[in-house]
């Protein structure tokens, strides 16, 4: 049965009576008449009390002023219609949110038994997930899907629960029986020509925050992402709009340009196996120092760890790499936070290297093509085990990522085949199996 809660003024008891809750217009006639605009007017509600409680019983606004009915619906009822007054309904917080405009009037909400819920279950493919997707939805329900690939993966197809891809969101129109939905993610790379297997390992950010420090998410994951093109060579980088990557290394050394085939994504879960999304903000005072990197490091068999804070200014292009397995105490790599590439999926030829430098460094190649140990990779042959290159040593390769920080970043632009060997056998047989073995299930 259908109640008003309408309790107030008379002017409100004559308005109920006379249009029943269905007639704007003859309450704005009325209202027209008696009532200054100036002051506050009544909107209250009409409801049905056995489906929803809805309070206040009334709001008492004036123009342009905002008030909200919070609803409260019984077990198995739901809110179907809020209609009147303008009035519009705010779902997920289950509010009423209207605006007074000098009138009284009355919000009219409808409601009606929910059916029984429908189980939706899930799974996925490749590396990503779903996020926030509810287990169960109402019949007939129409729904969004949230998914997140990992870094270094992408959507590939949704399928199950005739869900389909609609104007740049998958979605289910109407959810009618249990169902499962499957999410497929991709690796945004093709596995590397010169190698037989692509390697993956999770990286955690920690950034060091201070007043100057203040990085969002974004910047950090499209510098993975932008690491990630830089260590697989990727042909997306030539496709880039405008992007002419290549066109400034002799001919003659675009053989020796390695796609690594090593990945990189944010790590999806803490040490203590919390879901997380790789970034580890850290509040810190002054500049990077040692105890912050030991205090925030997490076990570097398992991650690899980045600092970005803020460095001194005799410091602030010397980001370091702290190499596993030597007398370091830490492991990985820290960098000043203006040394991020601002990358932003558009062609830009002076974007911040020294990351990927700094990753050349972590992952083996020990000094710079020009200068570093002769055991080093600056004598290799440019083409390593893979192709003939006697003609080619990596210390000819002056625009490759090892060069030094006299160097500018739109000159680095590859990895040798040599160097690409080197970093490979750090990873899976050298100073980071540890690492590499950990992360084994996620390759
Ligand atoms: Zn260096």
């Amino acid at each position: 049965m259908i109640r008003s809660r309408i309790l107030a003024t008379g002017l409100l008891s004559l308005f109920t009576v006379a249009c029943s809750g269905e007639s704007e217009t003859v309450l704005s006639q009325i209202d027209n008449v008696q009532k200054p605009t100036s002051t506050k007017s009544d909107i209250s509600v009409e409801f049905d009390d056995k489906m929803l409680s809805i309070s206040p019983e009334l709001l008492n606004l004036a123009q342009g002023e905002k008030g909200e009915f919070t609803i409260v619906t019984q077990p198995n009822f739901l809110i179907d219609q809020v209609q009147g007054c303008g009035a519009l309904l705010n779902k997920s917080k289950n509010k009423v949110q209207v605006m007074g405009n000098g009138k009284v009037c009355t919000i009219k909400v409808t409601s009606r038994v929910s059916s029984p819920p429908i189980a939706v279950t899930s799974s996925t493919s490749g590396y990503g997930e779903f996020v926030a997707l509810a287990q169960t939805v109402e019949q007939g329900s129409h729904f969004e899907i949230q998914v997140k690939p990992q870094q270094d993966y992408e959507l590939e197809s949704i399928e199950g629960c005739g869900s389909e891809y609609d104007a740049g969101t998958w979605v289910v129109k109407n959810a009618q029986s249990p169902c499962h939905l499957l999410a497929k993610f991709k690796s945004s790379f093709d596995t590397p020509e010169a190698f037989t297997h692509t390697i993956r390992l999770p990286v955690v950010v920690h950034v060091l925050e201070n007043d100057n420090v203040q990085i969002e998410d974004s910047k950090i994951q499209r510098q993975i992402e932008l690491l990630n093109l830089h260590f697989r060579q990727s042909k997306l980088l030539e496709d880039l709009e405008n992007f002419s990557g290549r066109s400034k290394i002799p001919a003659a050394q675009i053989p020796f340009i390695a796609d690594v085939g090593i990945q990189f994504y944010l790590a999806t879960h803490t040490p203590s196996d919390r879901p997380f999304n790789g970034i580890n903000r850290v509040a810190d005072q002054g500049f990077i120092s040692a105890a912050s990197i030991l205090g925030s490091m997490y076990d570097s068999n398992k991650y690899i760890n980045i600092w970005v804070g803020e460095k001194s200014p005799e410091q602030v292009d010397d980001a370091v790499a702290y190499l596993a397995g030597t007398s370091e105490v830490a492991s990985g790599i820290s960098i000043d936070y203006r040394a991020l590439a601002n990358y932003n999926r558009t062609f830009d030829p002076n974007l911040k290297k020294t990351l990927t430098h700094q990753f050349g460094h972590f992952l083996g190649l020990i000094g710079h093509i020009t200068e570093g140990p002769e055991s080093g990779h600056r004598f290799l042959p440019c083409g390593g085990d893979t192709q003939q290159s006697l003609n080619c040593r990596n210390q000819d390769l002056l625009f490759n990522y090892m060069r030094n920080n006299s160097v500018d970043d739109n000159d680095k632009r590859m990895f040798s085949i040599s160097q690409a060997e080197i970093m490979r056998n750090w990873v899976t047989s050298g100073p980071l199996k540890q690492l590499y073995h950990n992360n084994i299930d996620k390759q």
